[in-house]
Parts: structure tokens; sequence; C-alpha cells
């Protein structure tokens, strides 16, 4: 099916943006293209974009029903959204409920320790230099955010971390850690943007206690584990069937 769009303005790794034909607003398309390690990695899964767009919308509903703003607006088809448009913040916002990842790559912190309270890390979105973690005092001297934007953004993360932590566990999946993107709009109002995804989450199945088996995310690319878009579908299946179908845009 064609979607009527306008110009493209920005293509990322996993979504073409494009402009709508009405003020303030975008529309994405989500892509089969899976990448990692900074893009060094790289395959078309066939239905990717279409499992990421559906669990991406639910996703945002969920939040939504909890009063936490983000720039969904609603389903176009199957792969494509519309959204607010945003100024997205170049900062990747990292909450981890258990240790895994980069977080034991580059500390002895052990695998799967319980992280209560979730461990916020942010990352300075810039490719070329790797999405580099930052201190408080890097995100100060660079000047990216304010102060008190950063204690906003850090409130809306965790509140984020506090819905989808018990909505996952509602469908025996376990939230160990997920980045958020988040951008502001013509109003001022700090929105969550971009995805949520087994591509942006990490999800392990508290149905199987196999320490492989159980990964149903995007690890399952980056660790050639096989079995990727199965695992995204399962996802999908779970989060859908605990979901009211999402709204049709238009
Ligand atoms: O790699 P790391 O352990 O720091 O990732 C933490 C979480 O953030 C994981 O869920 C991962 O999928 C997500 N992430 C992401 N995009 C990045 C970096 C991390 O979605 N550029």
């Amino acid at each position: 099916m064609t979607i009527p769009h306008g110009d493209l303005l920005y293509e990322g790794k996993a979504k073409r943006i494009y402009a709508s034909d009405s003020d303030h607003q975008v529309l994405v398309e989500f892509k089969n293209d899976a990448t990692a390690f900074n893009a060094q990695k790289k395959a078309q899964l066939d239905d990717k974009g279409r499992l990421n767009c559906q669990i991406s919308a639910c996703l945002f509903e969920l939040l939504e029903a909890q009063n936490i703003p983000t720039h969904y607006q609603g389903l176009v088809n199957d792969t494509w959204m519309a959204v607010q448009q945003v100024a997205v913040i170049p900062v990747e916002v990292v909450l981890r409920n258990t240790a895994t990842g980069s977080l034991c790559r580059e500390t002895p912190i052990p695998q799967g320790t319980s992280l209560d309270p979730a461990l916020l890390d942010l990352y300075y979105k810039d490719d070329g230099l790797g999405d580099p973690l930052l201190t408080d005092a890097r995100l100060a001297l660079l000047g990216v955010v304010s102060v008190e934007m950063r204690d906003r953004i850090e409130v809306l993360a965790r509140r984020v971390n506090a819905v989808l932590i018990p909505f996952f566990r509602s469908v025996d999946l376990q939230l160990v850690d997920f980045k958020l993107e988040l951008g502001v709009n013509a109003t001022g109002d700090l929105l969550v943007a971009d995805e949520i995804s087994p591509d942006t989450c990490r999800l392990w199945d508290l149905r199987s206690a196999d320490e492989n088996e159980r990964i149903l995310d995007k690890d399952r690319f980056r660790q050639d584990l096989g079995g990727v878009i199965e695992a995204y579908g399962e996802v999908c299946k779970r989060v859908q069937g605990a979901c009211p179908k999402p709204r049709i845009w238009g």
C-alpha cells in the first residue's frame, strides 16, 4: 500500500521520517533493516518493521493511558505511524533494571544483578563518537540540556519504567533494560519519541529458564542466536494480547 506522504525528512537505521500534510506532524515508516554495533553489523529481517511498529503503537498507547506523553498519534498501516513532530534531544536515555550488556562489559558488576532503583545512564547521541556515556558534569559542559531538563528527563524515564515493568511482567516478560529517545514538541512538552520495541528493550522470557532461549530482543541478532523474527513475533503476540487494538490515524 502506498502511503501519501511529503518529503523524506530523515532516514535512520531502522526508520524513515516523512513530512505529512498536517502541521507539527510527521509520518514514520519502520524498516526491516537490522543494525548493531554502530551499524557494523547489518541485515534485512522480513517483517521486523511491522512487528516494531505494532509493538510500539501498543506501548505508546499504554503510556498515554497512564498520562505519560508520547509523540504517537496513531497507526497509519502495518508499518507506518503518525507522530507529533519533535526536536529530538540528542541524548539516549537508558534505564537498567538488571545488569547485562555494556554495564557488565564496562564494570565488574555481575551479569543478572538486580538494580533497584533502576540505573539511569545517559549517552550522547553521536554515531561518529560511538554514543559515549555522559556524566552529569559532561552533560552540563556540553550544554545540550539544562540541569532542569536533565531532571525532567529522569523523572519521565522512571515513570515509563514504572509502567512498563509490571505490564511486561503481566505477559511473562522481564524488562531487563531499555533505551528511550525524548523530544520537545511545538508547545514545549517533553515527549517519549522514537520507538519502544525489541530493538530498544531487552526482554527475557519468564517462561524459559534457558539463558539463550529466554532472550526475545535484539541480543538474538547481536549475538547470532538465530530466531530473531520469531522472538519479536512472540513479544508482539503477548503485547497485543494484553492491549486494546491501536487506533488508526485519520
Ligand atoms: O548496549 P547497552 O547494554 O548499553 O544497551 C542498553 C539498552 O539500550 C538495551 O536495551 C539496548 O537495546 C538499548 N540501546 C538502544 N540503542 C542504542 C544503545 C542501546 O536501543 N544505541
